[in-house]
């Protein structure tokens, strides 16, 4: 099947689609949607994320996790989770990292949340050797409803959003339609009715001003803090995203590095938004858990020890690893690079 060719045919035969609409057909078509791609991540793949730069990223993931156990009260029968794990990266130095923190692996059964059944397949054989209980879900349905440590990184960007603009008659739905050559073209769709809360908090926006809605988000944050409300736990959340905003579409599209054209070649790039931190935030704490201030990718890690874990990774490297060890720790914390950009959100228990 030619992605493009069947997109045009459906909005010929049902009309124009909406944003999430077309995030989800791009990023999730069973056929040819982009996480049913062989090799998305890595440095090979499209995008690199924070686990697969540094082996550090996961390592201190690790540490934040077992001083929430601790925090928790260190109870022998909690799960950890990891939503959207990509190759499984993360996970695998997460565990590798916190081996020896006694009494910590014997405490939790690992539970992975991934919604591609190809890279579910990835993390099976990528974590088999690192810890005896595994288990795999589509989704946060199906967890066991016990106290619970949560990690995502990179998940929430991933999640399909819907645009609205603001025009003189009021918002109106982002669509993607086609224009009189038959090509993709943004457009606007009918007036939509807003919430109070949404028309209130969005008030003063400008003409032209674009808002985002990620409703997936919405329903998972609600589902992670429900259960941390009920059984007690944790959450971290890292990604790139914004704590004001700035009323312009986030939307990219990056292949090979680069950045794309979103409304060429469906399905061959991988398609992003900026995560609305705000937004995730104030679903959380509706469950009545509460969220810490909101910090940088760069003070979390520096915060977690990151210059100490670096310095005993350099003692035992040689020259080429200390280089590559060098120039991956600066990826992450460097404010011009992932350092500011990326924001970690932590929920916790109160
Ligand atoms: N965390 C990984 C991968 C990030 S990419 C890393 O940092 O490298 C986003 C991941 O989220 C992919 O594994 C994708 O398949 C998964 N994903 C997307 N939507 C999801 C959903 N609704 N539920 C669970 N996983 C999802």
């Amino acid at each position: 099947m030619n992605p493009d060719e069947y997109l045009k045919n459906k909005i010929k035969k049902h009309g124009a689609i909406n944003i999430a609409e077309f995030i989800a057909e791009t990023l999730f078509n069973p056929e040819f949607g982009y996480y049913q791609k062989s090799q998305p991540f890595g440095k090979k793949g499209d995008f690199v994320t924070a686990p697969e730069i540094s082996q550090i990223f996961g390592e201190l993931i690790g540490i934040w996790c077992a001083d929430s156990w601790q925090r928790m009260g260190s109870p022998s029968n909690f799960i950890l989770v990891e939503i959207g794990a990509g190759n499984g990266t993360l996970m695998q130095d997460l565990l590798r990292g916190t081996k020896h923190i006694s009494g910590f692996h014997e405490s939790f059964e690992v539970h992975m949340v991934e919604a591609s059944y190809r890279l579910q397949q990835v993390q099976k054989e990528r974590l088999s050797a690192y810890h005896p209980k595994i288990k795999w879900h589509e989704d946060i349905s199906t967890l066991p409803q016990r106290n619970v440590i949560f990690v995502a990184n990179e998940l929430f960007d991933a999640l399909p959003v819907h645009q609205y603009q603001k025009n003189a008659s009021g918002w109106a739905e982002r669509v993607v339609m086609l224009d009189g050559n038959g090509n993709f073209t943004f457009g606007l769709g009918a007036k939509v009715p807003f919430s109070d809360e949404l028309t209130r908090q969005h008030a003063d926006a400008k003409e032209g001003a674009i808002i985002e809605i990620c409703p997936a988000a919405n329903t998972i944050i609600s589902g992670m803090a429900t259960q941390i409300k009920q059984y007690g736990g944790a959450a971290v959340i890292i990604d790139y995203g914004y704590y004001e905003y700035s009323y312009k579409s986030s939307l990219q599209a990056l292949k090979n590095h680069k950045y794309h054209n979103i409304l060429a070649d469906i399905g061959s790039a991988d398609i992003t938004t900026l995560v609305d931190f705000v937004s995730l935030a104030k679903a959380a704490e509706k469950t009545g858990v509460a969220a810490e201030k909101l910090i940088t990718q760069r003070d979390f890690l520096i915060n977690m020890g990151i210059a100490q874990r670096y310095e005993m990774l350099m003692k035992k490297a040689s020259n080429e690893q200390q280089q590559e060890l060098t120039s991956s720790t600066d990826r992450l914390i460097n404010p011009d690079k992932m350092g500011s950009l990326f924001k970690v959100l932590v929920l916790r228990h109160n």
